[in-house]
């Protein structure tokens, strides 16, 4: 059986809304990932901006190198709960984020050489005290757009995200060890190879003094048909070519599929068709829909009019636009069945809010080789109410 596009759990073991993360799914995936690493000789971080549940850092920690962080809390979360490596970069620091991030990162990423020359002198200073090795890198941007979305695009007009060859000083390098991109979403590794190429094309001459280099995320391995042999190729290619190591940051292709939203429906109301409300609500569980936007699977489900009932599901908040999408079912939808969404462990649980006070789904851990179920967290009133004054 296909575990990513049906569920292998029974839907009614969980309170609802919830998350249910697939240990053997998440598992099937690092063995992906490990067997890049291992042919290619390079590391793999996790992004935690996309995956951040830290009950399974220590499953993650067996095959990752460590985490690529966007603030000092990712970092902070990074160091203590996954315990190797912390590589961190965000578009602008404050000296707080700078201090704050001297205690947990090892490698600290800038967007600018006015923010490298303010705080070198700070990091290596409280690295000295602290005595520990911290390395700085620079974040390029490769100017080479594959046509992801443009807000999912670094290498969009306009983009704060890099710094292009023409602001790059190359005399500057005082203290750098490795440069870092990151243009791809959700690509497979004929985009990294034309990415590769445009960043040999401008930056030949700052290479070669780097001790590693940085892929960013994107690269959506673990997706059936992902080209890995090609990924693997043009690793090995780029390290021997350039004498350097190689990271790759995937936040995406780590979770790929390995997570379920379970959401029961409330109530059917007729519209200009029928609707489900469920008790999952769509911006403050699953926002990407929304955001990117996309229609997420429903198990069981079809298109519209492709089997023989066709509604609209919906959320219970007051958005008119609190909508998932609209499917087709075998049979009418009802009071008190329960709704399997599928691919909900990537940008789904680090990115829920409370808006109009909905409850937080939970979050379950499923083991197949056991049928275990665990309940690692639930949420309620107080978690609601300590964000708000
Ligand atoms: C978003 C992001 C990632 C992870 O991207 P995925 O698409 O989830 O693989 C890695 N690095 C940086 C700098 C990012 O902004």
């Amino acid at each position: 059986m296909n575990g990513r596009l049906e569920y292998r759990f029974d839907p009614k073991r969980v309170a609802t809304p919830s998350y249910v993360i697939d240990e053997g799914l998440l598992k099937e995936n690092l063995e992906v990932l490990a067997s890049v690493r291992d042919r290619a000789g390079c590391k793999v971080l996790l992004a935690l901006k996309c995956f951040a549940m830290h009950a399974v850092f220590p499953l993650l920690a067996e095959t990752l190198d460590g985490i690529c962080a966007s603030s000092p809390h990712e970092a902070r979360l990074g160091r203590e709960e996954f315990g190797r490596e912390v590589h961190t970069f965000a578009a602008g620091y404050s000296e707080a984020d700078i201090r704050d991030l001297c205690e947990t990162s090892d490698h600290i990423v800038f967007n600018s050489f006015a923010q490298l020359d303010r705080f070198r002198p700070l990091v290596r200073e409280l690295a000295e005290a602290a005595g520990r090795n911290i390395e700085l890198a620079l974040r390029i941007n490769p100017e080479h757009s594959e046509g992801a979305t443009p807000i999912y695009d670094p290498c969009s007009p306009g983009s704060r995200l890099g710094i292009r060859r023409a602001q790059f000083d190359a005399d500057s390098l005082d203290g750098i060890t490795g440069l870092h991109w990151h243009n791809l979403c959700e690509q497979d590794a004929d985009c990294l190879e034309r990415t590769i190429e445009a960043v040999e094309r401008n930056f030949s001459d700052v290479l070669p003094r780097m001790k590693y280099v940085n892929f960013g995320g994107g690269h959506h391995i673990t997706r059936p048909g992902y080209d890995v042999d090609l990924l693997v190729s043009l690793i090995t290619r780029f390290k021997k070519k350039w004498n350097v190591e190689v990271y790759l940051e995937p936040g995406e292709a780590v979770a790929l599929n390995a997570g379920y939203l379970v959401a029961e429906v409330l109530d059917v109301v007729q519209a200009d068709m029928p609707v489900a409300i469920m008790d999952s609500a769509v911006p403050c569980h699953m926002p990407d829909v929304i955001e990117m936007p996309y229609r997420p699977h429903i198990v069981g489900s079809g298109e519209v009019e492709e089997k023989a009932w066709t509604c609209r599901i919906g959320g219970p908040s007051c958005l008119t636009g609190d909508v998932a999408g609209e499917y087709s079912f075998d049979h009418p939808v009802r009071t008190g069945d329960r709704l399997v969404f599928t691919d909900m462990a990537i940008y789904s649980m680090v990115k829920t809010n409370t808006f109009n006070g909905i409850q937080l789904p939970s979050m379950y851990l499923f083991k197949p080789d056991s049928d275990a179920m665990t309940l690692v967290r639930s949420f309620g009133y107080e978690d609601f109410k300590n964000r708000l004054s």
